[in-house]
């Protein structure tokens, strides 16, 4: 455990005149500071209400709830404490001062979940997932933060970290008896226990980045000719005028966005430019992002217009798998078949049909990122750690010598344990608390 010597503070709230805002304090000098700012140390634990002095000038700051939590069971695991101060800018900056003044500096982004992983009080999973709490949007995404700030991805490490360690056992007993001139069969055991664990991680892998997806919200194209209403599809699905809607042809120039939440899933929804040979610079510019968007999207509506025959550039997208959209159905019927696909009627003019569109938006999004309770990777970082985990256990299962063995297994758990920061960190600390801001 190492202990910090500086005593931090920041504000926990956020920023703005509120109600009430809480100063957060770590480190060793919280207890004097708390005696020099509010006239002695609160009972643990327990909200205490107290006049917050200057301690210069002795002159009332603010009366304010003061929270005590000395080490170990605190938060960063270190003394610290909070002020619950009215939440207006001239009182944060008196106490702000009045702090520093005692010796007290203010925090780093991400400074005090750091310092509760370095005192032992979480690992790099759970400070992620306290991260991803902060800045979730929808339901499902607080779900999945909560789930992996509640240990869901430590546990898992945990479990293969507990079995691979065992192998890794096995393994040098197998050299132990070896040299003594003893046969066993621990070593193609230890063999045999890499092979199954890589295969148990490879499938955990190959989730289809369900995770990445929750936590960054899903992309959806609007890919369709020019005028066959993918704006006005747009407007009608996030119920605003977000997207500019016109008479004449290839008047979305570049690409406009919305977002929604779908399924407890946030969605973006892109309208593109139309597809079909651009007349000027400008728009052709417009058609090379729509395509590169269509390129990254999760998912593309392919928009039809119901009253004319389809156009070649969008049976393309559902040759690929688009969802195939026919609109306009207010002028003419659907097409019971485009590209081999059932479309969805619907008409952006009068509102037909989008309940069903959303629905099944909303099934696919489901679908793209629903894992139900599972422990899903949620950064690339977790994918690294795990796909060179899988590379040392291969190198185990194919190398000669048990000493190679046990070499290859020692070095997949090293990368194993990048997962949870519990071997070999350093380098990755920063990763992880950029995500963090100041006070959290
Ligand atoms: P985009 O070029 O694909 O984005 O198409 P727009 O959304 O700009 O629509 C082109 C034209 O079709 C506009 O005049 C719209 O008002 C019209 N339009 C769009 N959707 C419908 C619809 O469902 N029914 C009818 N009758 N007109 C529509």
């Amino acid at each position: 455990m190492m202990a910090a010597a500086d005593t931090i503070f920041a504000l926990a709230s956020g920023a703005g005149r509120a109600a009430v805002a809480v100063m957060r304090l770590s480190g060793p000098a919280t207890g004097p500071i708390l005696e020099g700012i509010a006239g002695g140390l609160p009972p643990e634990r327990r909200a205490s209400l107290r006049r917050l002095r200057d301690p210069a000038s002795g002159e009332t700051l603010d009366r304010a709830l003061v929270l005590w939590f000395p080490r170990p069971g605190s938060y960063t695991g270190e003394d610290s404490a909070e002020l619950h101060l009215h939440g207006g800018p001239a009182v944060i900056a008196a106490v702000a001062g009045a702090l520093a003044c005692l010796g007290a500096r203010p925090a780093e982004p991400g400074e005090f979940t750091r310092r509760a992983f370095l005192n032992g009080r979480l690992d790099l999973t759970a400070a992620e997932g306290i991260a991803d709490l902060i800045a979730a949007e929808t339901e499902t995404q607080r779900r999945q933060a909560l789930r992996q700030a509640d240990g869901a991805l430590a546990r898992l490490h945990d479990e293969w970290a507990g079995r691979l360690s065992r192998l890794l056992a096995h393994q040098e007993a197998a050299i132990e008896f070896a040299e003594e001139g003893l046969p066993t069969d621990l070593g193609d055991r230890a063999r045999a226990g890499a092979a199954a664990l890589r295969a148990e991680i490879a499938a955990h892998l190959a989730d289809a980045g369900k995770g990445e997806r929750l936590r960054e919200g899903l992309l959806v194209a609007i890919l369709g000719a020019p005028n066959a209403g993918k704006s006005s599809l747009l407007n009608a699905l996030a119920g605003r005028e977000a997207a500019i809607v016109s008479a004449r042809e290839g008047t979305t120039r570049d690409v406009v966005e919305v977002r929604l939440v779908l399924a407890g899933v946030p969605v973006t929804l892109a309208d593109t430019a139309g597809l079909r040979e651009a007349a000027d610079e400008i728009e052709q510019e417009g058609i090379r992002r729509a395509r590169r968007r269509a390129e990254e999207a999760d998912l593309v509506l392919a928009v039809f217009a119901a009253d004319g025959p389809p156009d070649a550039g969008t049976l393309d997208w559902v040759a690929r798998g688009a969802v195939a959209v026919a609109n306009k159905v207010d002028l003419a019927p659907a097409p019971p078949s485009i590209g081999g696909s059932q479309p969805l009627p619907v008409s952006a003019l009068t509102g037909a049909g989008l309940d069903d569109l959303r629905a099944r938006l909303a099934e696919q999004a489901e679908r793209l990122v629903g894992g139900g309770d599972a422990a899903l990777l949620t950064r690339p970082r977790h994918r690294a750690a795990l796909t060179e985990t899988i590379a040392w256990l291969e190198e185990a299962e194919r190398a000669a010598l048990p000493e190679l063995v046990s070499e290859a297994l020692h070095a997949a758990l090293r990368a194993l344990g990048r997962l949870t920061g519990r071997v070999g960190v350093e380098d990755l600390l920063d990763i992880v608390f950029r995500d963090f801001c100041i006070g959290k």
